[in-house]
């Protein structure tokens, strides 16, 4: 169970992302401030200069921020639920204790390819030459996320191949229920 003031921050999340919702154009701005809100003094600060430069400029970055707000209500709640709470501001205090423990840096995110497989042929992809037959098992994936989770890395990027050939080991993974951590 998260501590009071994690119940807290949470909760304040919650409400800010609810007020965002709607009418992108002038609620992405607002939403940059809540990352720079909940975010640790210094993290990863020319990334998040670089975002805001994006919305200034509203280049083909900002395009892609747009689209964000295609996506489900559900999911995109999720997602930056997930990205403030979990990846940024539990997983980066963590990551800060098993760096000055360790002397190692530690991922913000770690990439992983469930499978080689894909039925694309995309110009300068290394899929296509290495077959469809390499596959992280459902185990090997579960235990890469523990390991990270245990070093406060809580977000986790699925390439390829093409993930969604093992999309019900993936969905497996999403119902696994791990401890500790904030899932
Ligand atoms: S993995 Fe992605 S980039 Fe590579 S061939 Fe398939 S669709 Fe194209």
């Amino acid at each position: 169970m998260g501590s009071v003031k994690e119940k807290m921050q949470n909760f304040a999340i919650q409400q800010a992302l609810q007020y965002i919702e709607g009418n992108p154009e002038e609620n992405i701005p607002k939403l940059m401030a809540l990352v720079d809100r909940f975010s640790p003094e210094g993290w990863y600060q020319s990334q998040r200069s670089a975002v805001r430069e994006a919305i200034r400029r509203k280049d083909n970055w900002y395009q892609l921020i747009l689209r964000v707000y295609e996506l489900d209500p559900g999911v995109r709640k999720a997602f930056f639920q997930n990205f403030l709470m979990n990846a940024s501001l539990k997983g980066s205090a963590v990551q800060n204790e098993v760096k000055e423990r360790e002397g190692c840096n530690v991922p913000w995110a770690i990439l992983l390819d469930p499978t080689s497989a894909c039925n694309m042929h995309c110009m300068g992809c290394w899929a296509a030459e290495y077959g469809n037959q390499l596959n992280l098992s459902l185990e090997t994936i579960d235990s890469v996320i523990r390991q990270g989770k245990a070093l406060g890395t809580y977000m986790y990027i699925y390439t390829g191949g093409e993930p969604l050939v093992r999309r019900d080991d993936l969905i497996r993974i999403c119902e696994i229920k791990r401890k500790p951590g904030p899932f």
